[in-house]
Order: structure tokens, then sequence, then C-alpha cells
């Protein structure tokens, strides 16, 4: 089942994929110039620091790190199974920001709850406006607020978004399978329902991650839009028309209904994005809905 290739399930149109990768600046490359600037930057917070006699031991560090590749096997980067002898369970997994499909159809997805400040909301909106959505759920509140759940999912669909929304990208293969299993283990226990899909906290992968995935049978998804809560904080209805005008078929559009206040200029919002969707003639779906028109 998780047998896509990443360049399928993008929507970045075939026509955007650039022919060679970027050039590297200066900096990147080590030449004399990124090295000259970067020695500066280094001198000046050293000297400022009034620690001038750690110019060198950083300079050597930083030296040592660019010069050797992280660890081949184990570290947070490593896809391969430290023993270089252990098969993934699975040997494909797929990893999908949107799909490509001429469909109108859009998955809105909500991160991070539940939560007793935002997730009745939503839930309310979605019921009224009939909307069926994904919710990826930190596994340790669907435990803690489980009653936000029993009896109210409905036809949204539950995805994981681990156990206690730590960043994947930093663990180790260990400790990445058990933040994945544990969350589904934790999810199930709350909903009823084995999650499949897997959203990393931050949208965050290292090979390990991805090793672990691939173990777990899960399909990565991420999304290729979201909600700019901070970019229109004071401005409701500008993005109200970002994301009914951004949205495209195929869309996973990323939400939240956990979150600080800011995030309210999203929920508050919702109605009117889900009639202006609909007038385009969108039609709302959960992300495997979604998944099976590839
Ligand atoms: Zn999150």
């Amino acid at each position: 089942m998780t047998t896509v290739s990443s360049s399928n399930d993008l929507t970045v149109p075939s026509h955007a994929w650039p022919t060679e990768p970027p050039a590297p600046t200066a900096a990147a490359t080590g030449s004399p110039t990124g090295r000259r600037r970067r020695d500066l930057l280094r001198m000046s917070l050293a000297a400022a620091l009034g620690a001038t006699t750690a110019v060198g031991a950083v300079a050597g560090a930083e030296r040592v790190r660019e010069r050797y590749p992280l660890p081949f096997y184990g570290g947070y980067a490593a896809p391969i199974h430290g023993d270089r002898r252990t098969e993934p369970r699975h040997r494909e997994v797929a990893v999908t920001w949107g799909v490509n499909t001429t469909k109108k159809l859009v998955a809105l997805t909500f991160d991070d709850g539940p939560m007793p400040n935002w997730t009745p909301q939503v839930q309310a909106i979605l019921a009224e406006h009939r909307v069926r959505a994904t919710f990826f759920l930190i596994g340790e509140r669907a435990l803690a607020y489980r009653d936000l759940l029993s009896g109210r999912l409905g036809g949204h669909e539950v995805g994981n978004h681990t156990w206690a929304h730590r960043d994947l990208a930093r663990m180790e293969y260990a400790d990445a399978y058990e933040a994945i299993a544990r969350g589904a283990r934790a999810i199930a226990a709350a909903t009823g329902r084995e999650p499949t899909l897997l959203r990393p906290p931050y949208g965050h992968l290292g090979g390990s991650a991805l090793l672990a995935a691939a173990d777990l049978g899960a399909s990565v998804v991420l999304w290729n839009r979201q909600m700019l809560e901070t970019d229109y904080r004071h401005d409701q209805p500008g993005l109200v028309d970002y994301v009914v005008e951004s949205c495209s078929p195929g869309t996973i559009l990323l939400a939240h209904d956990a979150g600080d206040q800011e995030r309210l200029v999203a929920i508050n919002g919702l109605p009117a994005m889900i009639q202006g969707l609909r007038a385009r003639g969108f039609e709302f779906v959960t992300v495997s809905e979604l998944l099976g028109e590839r």
C-alpha cells in the first residue's frame, strides 16, 4: 500500500522542477569569501563575549563537522538499521504533500489536538457545514482528553501526530519508533481506530524517522497549503481569501485545533473558507480518500 514515490505525490508542476540543484552559496562551499565572512562573524561574536580564545576551538569543531558525514548507521539521519542486516519491514514509504488529481477535492487537516480550547469549536463548525476532515492527534492528549473524541469523530479520520510532539528529526531510530508507535497505541485506545497516517511534528523528518515509519507501515502525510495565522493575525478576511484562492485540486491543507489565541483567526474564518471553497466547486474529503485518487 505504500508504493508511491514522492515525485508522484508532489503537486508542484513538473515544469517547476529545477534541472539542477541550486548553486551553492559561497558560505556553503567554504570558498574564501564565505570563510572570511564566517570567520569575521565568529570573531566579532567571540570578541563581543570576551572569549577570543574560544575562536580556535569553535573553528576546529566546525571544520570537523564539515569534513565528516553524520554517523553512517544508528544516528538520526540514517535510514538503515544500525546492525546493517535488518531490513525495513516495508520496503517503501509514501511521503505525501498533496495529491495529483484534476478533481476538485481538498483534505482539511487539524494537528495537535484534542484540546478543550479549540477542538469542540472546530468539531461544531465541521458538523454544521457537514465537512469531513482529518485530525492528526497527539497520543498523550488523545488519552487525557478522550471525552472530546468519544462519539464525536463521526466521519472524520484520525491520524498519528506522535505520542508527545517531540521532533522526530532529532531522534535516533529506537526513540523515533517509540514516539510513533506509542502515539498510535494511545490514539487507538482513545478512539477505537488504528491510525495508519503519520504527520511528523513540525513536518520534520530524519532518516531514522522514515525507517521507523517503514517498520510501522505508516504513510507520511505533510501538507502543501497551510493556514498562515501569523501573517494574517489581524486580517481574517485576508486569510480566508488566501486559503480559498490558493487551494487547488488535491490540496492537503494544514490547520490546528490547539494552540494559542493566534489560531483563532483561522478557526473563526473556517466557515467562510468552507463556503468559499464550495463556491469554487471544491468538495471536502479525508486524507485517505484523497490518497485513493492517486
Ligand atoms: Zn504539531
